[in-house]
This record gives structure tokens, C-alpha cells and sequence, in this order.
């Protein structure tokens, strides 16, 4: 019998605000534990939170990008759960009024679009970190706490392991493009549970679904479907039911296992925050907010298309991530041909960042830098090959493309004189290539130009080269 897999996701995606959600302690990533503290995220008594602005903004942001309802009044509530690294017993989230609700995402599948409905995305804090793995002692972290978090909140309308990665990756592209998050996995900023069934090919109803938890890469959220989606069918298939549960994934293991029992909405004794007063969002503040949203990687790569006429799949590439989009448009600003800068940037500069394993906005060669390299190529200044060297000279020594070419005098040679001395020397030196040539076999021809090349160090334009060797060889 055949099964499909339903898939719902809840990804949590890290706000990049310089200090938390409710009270002005940095958020910086891998500080001294328990150093980025003050009264309120300790939850001393006394204290009272005062809400982020920008926490506000970001997720009204992220709903206008996905095409949510922005609700004009939202409220936050408390979820009540007691845990070692949350020091106040709850945590503020948002409960019956998200701030935004509905919306799609839209992912490009092979089979074409597939729109994932969301439920809603709500601003909620992050809770500490326990550790487990010094020593038989558990250890607390309470920096973490406090830092503002968007839960965003999918119906289960992903079908398969390949649809839960794209639209994974489809959020991650759209919070990094509007700029509201790193986005770093690894270091948790965008954290993923997912609610998995199956059921019979054709069924209406769903089945019972499990929630697995702690997927902290885009293949471990592959790995864990997948291995769930297995895990289910087994069990169906030897006429055992499935427990609602929540599962851990463990990536060491290739596994999951079972974590606790399914909660329930009621367990958490959801509340409104006495202390915190609404969220009100009027209109001026979306139109506001709408002006500041980015051109998103569809629209960018069309208009790629439309106004430098390089190809689809080129501007697809470059509007990926949208900062190799940024410096792609500077090259072109800077070098007026965007052929060639597109051909740089999808050639050596995203096999550089591979290599170096650094985001375009620390790469070593400026945008304005490749740009001059790119106008010396199409001025005749350099060949494409030397451009190749004077790049690789560029990153060693930081120094501009023009200083390198006049430094090491890797100039262009045009002038006639000295090509066809060279030229001279290479046909008298392979008499019976000569004689291949002149009794037609005409394929020698390239072997004539490397060695011309060769002999001026890979300088000579090759258009003149041509040139006189042809005269030279036929006449
Ligand atoms: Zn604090
Ligand atoms: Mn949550």
C-alpha cells in the first residue's frame, strides 16, 4: 500500500535586535554564561518588562512578506511551564492574538509552485540553555533568555521531505533578505519542530502525528522526516497505532526517540500578561514599514533578466542570497558590463566564498576592485586567463587590479613588432608543424597559438596573434 507523508512546520527564527525583547541586555551571541543579565530577564521580583520596538516591527516585516493579516491590536500571554532555564516559570508568547496570522509561503518545486499556508507567526522570548555536557552536572545559561524569537507557524500542507527542505529554505532566504536575522542554524537562530503523519495515498483524515524536536541543520530536518516518516509506516504496517508524542532527534544516532507525552494548549494555563500593555500596530506604521521592505529574489531576478539580459538561471543564482545580489549590482555599477560581472561573481567569487567558507560581505575583494579587473578585461588591457592571475594576486596581496598588472607587468602585449618576433621565433622552431599546416592540416593551427602564447607569458592579444600567424603560415 502507498503512504504520504503530511508535514507541518514551527520554525523559530532568532530576531538579530541588539538587546532583548523586554529589557536592554544585549543579545550577543557567545558571551560568558550568565553575563548578558539584569533583574527583569532573572525574573527578580519587582520587575517589569518594557516591549522592543524593533521585535514589533520585525514581525510585522516578516507577515507583510509572507502576505499575513496584520493584526491592529495583539496581546502577549504567558505560557506557564516550569523548567531549570526559565527562571520566571513562563514564557511570554502570544496565544489567541497573534500579531500575524495567514499568509503563505510560496516554494518552487519541480512540479512547479506550491503555496504552504501558515497559521500564524507570533513574537515570543527565547528561554535559557541547559547543559548537560560538563562533568554529571547540569549547568544554566541564562543569557538566552529574553532574546526575541518569531514563531512561525505552518498548516500541515507539506508533502514530502524535499517540500519540509525548500520551504525551510525559503523562510531562512526571506528573513535574511528582510535583513530581521542571521538566520545561522548552527548557532540556532532559525530552530525547526516539525508535526509529521501519514496516511493512505487518497485518505481525507489525517493520522496521528508525532512532533520531533532539536533539528538544528537543513539536512538533520531531512534526516529526522525522513526517518519518522519510516518510522510510521512500520508501525501501521504491523497493525500497531501511533502514540502522539513528542520525539527528539538524535543526529549521532540517526534516530529519534521519545521525549514526554504530547502537551496540550491547556497545560500551559495560557494568560494575558498583566504586565505588559497591547500591541497596537495603526496604519501609518505599516505604510511606514511596507516602504522599508526589500525587492525579494523573484522580483530581483526578473528584473536581472529584464535590465542586464543575462539568463534566468544566472539571476536566480545571484539573487539567492540577497547581499551576492547586492555585490553583483555593485560590480555592474562599477564595470558597466554585466555579462562579465555576472560570469565573475557566479565563476571565481562564489567558488572563493565556498572555499573560504565567508559571507560576500567580508570577502577581501570589493565590489568596486572586481569592477576595475572586469572594465581592464574589456578595455584590452588583460586577457581573460591573466585577469584569472591578477584576481588570485588581488586576494594574496589586497592590492587593486591595476596596481597588480602595471607591478608585475602583466599588461596586454598588442604592439606587432614584438608579437610577430614572436611568432618568427615559434615557426621557426617547429618546421614540421609548418608543413602539416601548409599541406592542410589546418588543426595545428591551435597548436601554433599556445605555443605564440606561451612564448610572451601568456600576454599577447589574442586577436592580433591570430592575425599574424595566419599571414605568417599562409604567406
Ligand atoms: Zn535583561
Ligand atoms: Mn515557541
Amino acid at each position: 500500500m502507498s503512504y504520504e507523508v503530511v508535514v507541518g512546520l514551527e520554525i523559530h527564527c532568532q530576531l538579530n535586535t541588539k538587546s532583548k525583547a523586554f529589557c536592554g541586555c544585549s543579545t550577543e551571541f557567545g558571551k560568558p554564561a550568565n553575563t548578558n543579565v539584569c533583574p527583569v530577564c532573572l525574573a527578580l521580583p519587582g520587575a517589569l518588562p518594557v516591549l522592543n520596538r524593533r521585535v514589533v516591527e520585525d514581525a510585522v516585516k516578516l507577515g507583510l512578506a509572507t502576505g499575513c493579516t496584520i493584526a491592529p491590536r495583539s496581546i502577549l500571554a504567558r505560557k506557564n511551564y516550569f523548567y531549570p532555564d526559565l527562571p520566571k516559570g513562563y514564557q511570554i508568547s502570544q496565544y489567541e492574538e497573534p500579531v500575524c496570522s495567514g499568509g503563505t509561503v510560496r516554494v518552487d518545486t519541480d512540479e512547479g509552485h506550491k503555496d504552504v499556508r501558515l497559521v500564524r507567526i507570533h513574537i515570543e522570548e527565547d528561554a535559557g540553555k541547559s547543559i548537560h555536557d560538563i562533568g554529571d552536572d547540569t549547568f544554566i545559561d541564562v543569557n538566552r533568555c529574553g532574546v526575541p524569537l518569531l514563531e512561525i507557524v505552518s498548516y500541515p500542507d507539506i508533502r514530502s521531505v524535499r517540500e519540509a527542505s525548500l520551504y525551510l529554505q525559503k523562510l531562512h532566504q526571506i528573513v535574511k533578505y528582510l535583513g530581521i536575522s542571521d538566520g545561522n542554524m548552527e548557532e540556532g537562530s532559525l530552530r525547526c519542530d516539525a508535526n509529521v503523519s501519514v496516511r493512505l495515498k487518497g485518505a481525507e483524515k489525517y493520522g496521528t502525528r508525532t512532533e520531533i524536536k532539536n533539528m538544528n541543520s537543513f539536512k538533520s530536518v531531512e534526516k529526522a522526516i525522513e526517518y519518522e516518516e519510516m518510522r510510521h509506516i512500520d508501525i501501521l504496517e504491523n497493525g500497531g497505532t501511533i502514540v502522539q508524542e513528542t520525539r527528539l532527534w538524535d543526529a549521532d544516532k540517526q534516530e529519534t526517540r521519545s521525549m514526554r507525552g504530547k502537551e496540550f494548549a491547556h497545560d500551559y494555563r495560557y494568560f494575558p500578561d498583566p504586565d505588559l500593555v497591547p500591541i497596537r500596530i495603526d496604519n501609518e506604521m505599516l505604510e511606514r514599514l511596507k516602504l522599508e521592505l526589500p525587492e525579494f529574489p523573484n522580483a530581483r531576478a526578473e528584473r536581472f533578466v529584464q535590465e542586464f539580459g543575462i539568463p534566468a538561471y544566472d539571476a536566480g543564482v545571484l539573487t539567492a542570497e540577497r547581499e551576492v545580489a547586492d555585490y553583483f549590482e555593485a560590480v555592474v555599477r562599477a564595470c558597466g558590463d554585466a555579462k562579465a560581472a555576472s560570469n565573475w561573481v557566479m565563476g571565481e567569487v562564489l567558488r572563493k566564498l565556498k572555499e573560504r567558507n565567508v559571507p560576500v560581505t567580508s570577502f577581501s575583494v570589493s565590489p568596486e576592485r572586481l569592477g576595475d579587473l572586469v572594465g581592464l578585461i574589456a578595455g584590452g588591457t588583460i586577457s581573460n586567463t591573466i585577469a584569472k592571475q591578477v584576481f588570485e594576486r588581488m586576494l594574496e596581496t589586497g592590492d587593486g587590479a591595476r596596481t597588480i598588472v602595471e607591478k608585475e607587468g602583466l599588461a596586454q602585449v598588442s604592439d606587432t613588432a614584438e608579437i610577430e618576433k614572436a611568432v618568427q621565433g615559434v615557426i621557426e622552431a617547429n618546421p614540421g608543424q609548418v608543413g602539416q599546416y601548409r599541406s592542410g592540416k589546418t588543426k595545428v593551427f591551435g597548436f601554433f597559438v599556445g605555443q605564440c602564447m606561451k612564448a610572451m607569458k601568456g600576454k599577447a592579444n589574442p586577436v592580433v596573434v591570430n592575425e599574424i600567424l595566419k599571414q605568417k603560415l599562409e604567406g
